[in-house]
């Protein structure tokens, strides 16, 4: 079984006492949840406040972004052991604001992913295609190369601290929502892509979150999905009461 997860990004908002205020909200609205990983992201300079107000809760916290390298001359950059020491057990990477404004390859994310296993973290690799490469029929090409490249080196036990997030462009931000088939579809894709890389428990086991537009009112139908096992949540996860009802999705 996979125990779903529920990670919200939050961008670049909130200064340290709003992003405070609101991991307390969600640290009190979801103290019963047992059966679901719940992860908030916040920026940088939240990380380290954040995590203390979550200590003793179930929440998680994460990172957007890091660099591979443990320390040296990379002014302004972050290391993954930086990261974990400020209390982040997961680190998010190849975010599709980042591969698109960051100009972030396939190669260079893979150095990430292979940073965060060397510091003991959990990278939470975000793939997806875009409008023009979905619709000139080219996403399975784009999601097979993303993952192929994004994965290469790894083996089997570092696909422990790998979870996968498929994260349409044309849906993140947009409020245009991937219908349950879609995300049905590339979800199955891309386990079977990873299960050809690696082993099919391999796969199996490995968690695929969905993103792009999750809200209350469609996480429902797609945690309904067999392949979907969690959600990266950006808009909704600003809210705490709209994220909370997201980790209380519906099942069945
Ligand atoms: C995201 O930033 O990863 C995301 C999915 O954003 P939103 O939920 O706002 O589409």
């Amino acid at each position: 079984m996979r125990k779903p997860i529920i990670a919200g990004n939050w961008k670049l908002h909130k200064t340290v006492d709003e992003s405070v205020d609101l991991a307390n909200q969600l640290k009190a609205a979801l103290a019963d949840v047992k059966n679901v990983e719940i992860i908030v992201a916040p920026v940088f300079t939240a990380l380290t406040a954040v995590a203390q107000a979550v200590n003793g809760s179930s929440i998680e916290v994460a990172a957007q972004n890091c660099y591979p390298a443990v320390s040296g001359a990379f002014t302004g950059e972050v290391s993954p052991s930086l990261l974990k020491n400020a209390g982040c057990n997961s680190i998010i990477v190849g975010h599709s604001e980042r591969r698109q404004l960051f100009n972030e390859s396939n190669a260079f994310i893979n150095a990430k992913i292979k940073a965060i296993h060397a510091a003991g973290a959990r990278a939470i690799f975000c793939i997806g295609e875009t409008l023009t490469e979905r619709e000139s029929g080219r996403m399975f090409d784009v999601l097979k190369r993303q993952i192929n490249e994004g994965l290469v080196g790894l083996d089997a036990e570092a696909m422990g601290g790998v979870v996968v997030a498929y994260e349409p462009v044309w849906a993140i931000g947009t409020g245009k929502v991937a219908s349950n088939e879609q995300a049905q579809e590339a979800h199955a894709f891309v386990r079977g892509v990873l299960s050809e890389l690696f082993a099919t428990e391999v796969a199996a086991a490995t968690r695929i979150l969905y993103g792009g537009s999750v809200k209350p009112d469609n996480v429902d139908g797609l945690m309904a999905m067999p392949d979907v096992d969690g959600a990266l949540v950006g808009g909704a996860s600003l809210k705490a009461e709209d994220f909370a009802r997201i980790v209380r999705f519906q099942q069945g």
